[in-house]
């Protein structure tokens, strides 16, 4: 039982880092079934915790106050689209804490901004 469980974790833990669309648990449960049929949305749940508490993963709250998830730990920041919730990766942002670290003093070791606006697809199919 021991092995299987260890052999579920690194199937959920792939898929996530897998994957840069920072699936919600149903999303999740969709690839990872794809890999074992049998893994169940409980033990998604369960191993996803511990992934968060041991940091091999991401939380990401959206405004609809879907949980999702994000196998990059890297820093980075986070947009999210109004409308297709859609959460786009925003690496680009060295510039600005190298400023605010001269500005204020102070080493930035982690950040979590999220954005919330409209993303480009869902402006080209005017659903705004
Ligand atoms: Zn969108
Ligand atoms: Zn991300």
């Amino acid at each position: 039982m021991k092995k299987r469980n260890t052999i579920q974790k690194q199937i959920i833990l792939d898929s996530i880092k897998n994957t840069k669309s920072h699936p919600d648990v149903n999303e999740l449960l969709k690839i990872v079934k794809e890999k074992d049929s049998t893994i169940g949305k409980s033990s998604i749940y369960r191993n996803l915790n511990s992934m968060i508490e041991d940091g091999s993963v991401k939380l990401i709250l959206t405004n609809s106050n879907s949980k999702r998830y994000d196998g990059n730990t890297s820093n980075h920041n986070h947009f999210v689209c109004n409308k297709c919730n859609k959460v786009i990766d925003i690496m680009k942002e060295e510039t600005i804490d190298k400023k605010l670290e001269k500005e204020y003093n102070f080493i930035i070791q982690e950040k979590n901004t999220t954005y919330f606006g409209i993303c480009d697809n869902c402006i080209l199919k005017k659903n705004i």
